[in-house]
């Protein structure tokens, strides 16, 4: 493997490592110590990115044509090597954006299992005989590959979110160019590094870093790229499906949320006080299903919040590499900043801070991006920390009178990814399933929390309304061919 240091990390391009021919890298360092220099990855140009695209069309018929059987048995060898790598690539994770090593550990092995859940899928039926009303006629449905996919993808699940993306365009005959988040390029290249040593064969799969303005845009615009699948957020999101419809590609967003959960009077207390915690503050806040807004019913709000507050309390923060820290740093100084801010916005607009709302800078965290786990109450809708994401370790507390104010003020912001409520009683869960303005329903477990066989998205401002995951992958990176013969 062609590396100039062990600490630089270059573009994967047609099967080779290749540094970009701007000759600049980005640093990327620890959030937990900013001393700590996780690598440096390539600032590449459009010309990198274009050398990438090439590589991905040349390779894509000759990929199409394999059977979906040998597909998949690459997916299996790439899932093979990232499992017996999943130690590094774990601890890579956890050094170059903070989340715990258990949560970094997690993600890889869930990476591993998507990879052989798609491997699967080159086994499976892509079609439908539908009768014709010529009864000499045999009409049928099959599939067909996009082409050349591009993946733009954020820094929260840098692991997990490449392989979603990338491992059901591959099963279903696409190419791939990918361009990774800046802050978590180190940890994806090294998953780009297991598709190497599986043997993909070259050009299937492209590793093209730098920066969003440039290679996402980039590959937005670019003529030979026939579908885009982008995760992160709304603005972004927004600017890449105009540009994709606009030259007339597919594509696909998946961006924030702003999830709530409902306790309501008759609930496990105990349980949404968990389901709350690891639904709000594991990761540091920084997942899209994120819990960030609690509506309690009145009736519990008290005793709610006691035991909340009280368990909130024991959480310890630090580096997500010390096995006794429960919560590690924010990913970047701006994400910092950015919480920071809306912490400040919460105060002045009149929510009342419970807890935390400060960075940590005593000796054992000063080198990182480190902030309390922070609660807010008496949280009004209208308010800023009600309606924007925050992506950091901050839950809005809003006491309710009624189950029926509770779905009003779940409902009234422009997000719609998850939601949860807590409750025993079966009307009310039926109620919170039909009236839910979002995609992943969640009763009686937390808001983060997915599974890869199933659907996975959101509605309103959430998502382009397509899902990834499960067999629902199918729909975004394949076209249907509808075919009758006489
Ligand atoms: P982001 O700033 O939108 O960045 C996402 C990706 O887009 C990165 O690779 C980024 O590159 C690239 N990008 C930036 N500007 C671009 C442009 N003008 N054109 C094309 N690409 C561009 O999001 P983030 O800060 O990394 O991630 C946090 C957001 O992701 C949150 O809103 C979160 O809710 C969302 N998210 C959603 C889901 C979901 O499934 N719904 C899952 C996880 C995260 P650079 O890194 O180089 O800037
Ligand atoms: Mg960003």
């Amino acid at each position: 493997m062609l590396k100039t240091d062990e600490q630089t990390y270059l573009n994967f391009i047609n099967g080779k490592w290749k540094a970009s021919n701007s000759a600049e890298v980005k640093k990327n360092t620890n959030p937990a110590n900013k001393e700590d220099v996780v690598g440096f990855v390539q600032k590449s140009t459009l010309a990198d990115l274009n050398e990438a695209v090439e590589a991905a069309k040349g390779a894509k018929d000759g990929w199409h044509k394999l059977s979906g059987d040998a597909r998949g048995k690459y997916l299996y060898k790439v899932a093979n090597v990232l499992e017996s790598r999943l130690e590094d690539i774990a601890t890579t994770l956890t050094r170059e954006m903070g989340k715990t090593l258990p949560e970094a550990r997690g993600e890889t092995a869930r990476g591993v299992a998507i990879l052989r859940y798609y491997a699967g899928e080159g086994l499976r039926e892509i079609g439908n005989v539908i009768p014709s009303t010529d009864s000499e006629g045999l009409m049928f449905t099959t599939r067909t590959p996009l082409g050349v996919v591009g993946v733009i993808t954020p820094w929260n699940f840098p692991v997990a979110i490449p392989i979603w993306k990338m491992a059901p365009a591959l099963i279903y005959g696409n190419t791939v160019v990918i361009k990774p988040a800046s802050e978590a390029a180190v940890t994806c290249a090294k998953v780009i590094e297991c598709f190497a040593e599986a043997g993909i064969p070259e050009g299937v799969v492209n590793m093209v870093t730098g920066s969003g303005s440039v290679i996402g845009q980039g590959i937005a615009e670019h003529p030979d790229i026939n579908g885009v699948t982008f995760t992160g957020s709304n603005a972004v999101g927004k600017q890449i499906g105009q540009t994709a419809l606009a030259r007339g590609a597919k594509y696909q967003l998946e961006m924030g949320g702003k999830n709530p959960v409902i306790v309501a009077e008759d609930a496990d207390l105990d349980l949404a006080v968990k389901a709350t915690i690891s639904g709000g503050l594991s990761s540091t806040g920084q997942k899209c299903t994120a819990t960030s807004r609690v509506l309690v019913h009145k009736a519990v709000y008290d005793e709610f919040k006691q035991k909340l507050l009280s368990q909130i309390e024991k959480l310890t923060v630090g580096d997500g590499l010390g096995t006794q820290n429960w919560m590690g740093p924010c990913s970047s100084e701006s994400q910092l900043n950015t919480v920071l801010s809306y912490i400040e916005k919460g105060k002045e607009e009149g929510a009342t801070l419970l807890l935390g709302g400060n960075r940590l800078m005593d000796s054992e965290h000063e080198s990182g991006y480190f902030i309390e786990p922070t609660v807010f109450e008496n949280v009004t809708p209208k308010m800023t920390i009600s309606q924007e994401e925050i992506f950091g370790p901050v839950l809005a507390l809003t006491k309710v009178d009624s189950f029926e104010e509770a779905i009003q003020l779940a409902n009234d912001v422009e997000f719609g990814l998850s939601a949860s409520i807590f409750t025993n009683n079966i009307q009310k869960m039926l109620a919170f399933i039909n009236d839910i303005e979002v995609g992943m329903v969640r009763v009686n477990a937390e808001t983060a929390g997915v599974e890869l066989q199933a659907p996975f998205g959101g509605m309103k401002n959430s998502s382009s309304h397509s899902r990834e995951q499960g067999r629902a992958a199918i729909e975004f990176f394949t076209s249907i061919k509808t075919v009758f013969i006489k």
